[in-house]
């Protein structure tokens, strides 16, 4: 008997009526004979009100006390499906994290899962029930509750699936797949049936929403299949798999973009050991994406472009400038900028990619700021105004359409 993991988002969940829903599309995979493990997310706007609340008694409200609190929406969400699996006749019950122990490393707001108990849950499995299993929380060594971070159930998925050796994890969501790009920005964007995890971590990290890539990361390393499927539409939807997408006859999978970045240079730099380490040391806890140097001619000075978060950039300033250790002659920042970024296993083997890019930009007299490529994705920074547009023509132009 196959073993499955469902995962549910919060809008699946979103209230009493799509419980009902999930629920019988839950029975479904249970009458083919599957061993099915549910894990769910708490309903829609449920922890962003619970973290409302922590502000509203304190801007610090302490850290241990939070991680209670915000997890308590899974709590409820998991009750109504384990209780309306069970009015369908099945046998069912919920569990809390701490009731399995879902093991954590112990650190409040973004904890990792080190170790999942499975044996309570297994031989609930073998007298064919059906757990459900709160996600987005586990428990520390010292039996505190832990939470995995924001959008952390889908991270629970996985190591549940990783832990019971499930054949699959099946994450069901709002949308019916991954797009080639955003369908908001472009309505010929086309879901995709494959797509290898090294793109589909290129292309949450860059700006597609549907899954975390810390997630999908842990997938990839312990080969769990992943299948991305809409609850509300029977369409297949995306698989995420360890087979290079040679099956793919495209050389581009898909575009995704990400709006709301901000560039930085530091204009005439010393072109020495130690330059770009002491520009970054005062910056290890901002999030840096692209960093690019150019090469100075004669040994002489360079300038170092890098891009952050917009919501970074005053902080990063005020840490350049008070940074002693370094010299430069300027430093100059545009916080009007986006990211645009092709992304495909196939371009490992096929040439000229890169210059079909930017050729279909430069046709658009789209100006590229910063370019930065890995062996499956090319990425360039441009104007913000010109987003929209750069993503239609490079869709077209990689015939995703
Ligand atoms: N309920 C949590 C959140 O809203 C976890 C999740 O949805 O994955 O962040
Ligand atoms: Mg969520």
């Amino acid at each position: 008997m196959p073993l499955l993991v469902l995962k549910f988002g919060g809008t699946s969940v979103g209230n009493c009526e799509k419980i009902i829903k999930v629920a019988k599309l839950i029975k479904k995979y249970h009458d083919k004979k599957n061993k099915v493990i549910v894990v769910s997310s708490a309903m829609t706007g449920v922890t962003n009100d619970l973290d409302r609340k922590s502000k509203s008694i304190s801007e610090k409200f302490e850290k241990s006390e939070y991680d209670v609190l915000v997890s308590a929406g899974e709590q409820i969400a998991c009750s109504l499906l384990a209780g309306s699996l069970i009015k369908l006749g099945l046998k069912s019950r919920s569990w809390l994290s701490w009731q399995i122990p879902i093991l954590t490393d112990g650190k409040y707001a973004s904890s990792r899962i080190k170790k999942i108990n499975t044996k309570d849950v297994l031989s609930f499995l073998n007298k064919g029930g059906i757990p459900v299993i709160t996600g987005f929380q586990g428990i520390s060594i010292e039996k505190r509750v832990t939470t995995l971070g924001r959008g952390g159930s889908d991270a629970s998925a996985i190591a549940i699936a990783k832990f019971f050796n499930a054949d699959s994890c099946i994450i069901y969501t709002d949308v019916d797949g991954v797009y080639t790009t955003d369908p908001r920005v472009n309505s010929k964007a086309k879901k995709i049936d494959k797509i290898s995890y090294e793109e589909m971590l290129e292309m949450a990290s860059l700006g597609a929403t549907i899954m975390q890539p810390s997630s999908i990361q842990d997938a990839m390393l312990n080969n769990i299949k992943i299948d991305i499927r809409s609850t509300f539409s029977k369409n297949p939807g995306t698989k995420i798999t360890n087979e290079i997408s040679a099956t793919n006859k495209k050389i581009i999978t898909g575009i995704s973009y990400t709006k709301n970045e901000a560039k930085i240079t530091v204009v005439g730099v010393r072109d020495q050991p130690g330059v770009a380490s002491g520009i970054f040391k005062p910056l290890k806890d901002i999030n840096l994406d692209m960093i690019v140097q150019t090469s100075s001619a004669d040994g002489g000075e360079t300038d170092i472009t890098f891009t952050i978060k917009k919501e970074d950039i005053k902080r990063v300033i005020n840490l350049l400038k008070k940074n002693k250790k370094i010299s430069y002659e300027k430093i100059i920042h545009d916080d009007k900028v986006s990211k645009i970024s092709v992304v495909g296993a196939g371009m490992i083997t096929q040439p000229g990619v890169a210059q079909k890019f930017f050729k279909a930009l430069a046709k658009e007299k789209i100006n590229i700021m910063v370019i930065s490529t890995s062996e499956i994705k090319i990425s360039v920074i441009i104007d913000q105004k010109h987003i929209n547009r750069a993503v239609k023509v490079l869709h077209k132009e990689f015939d995703l359409e």
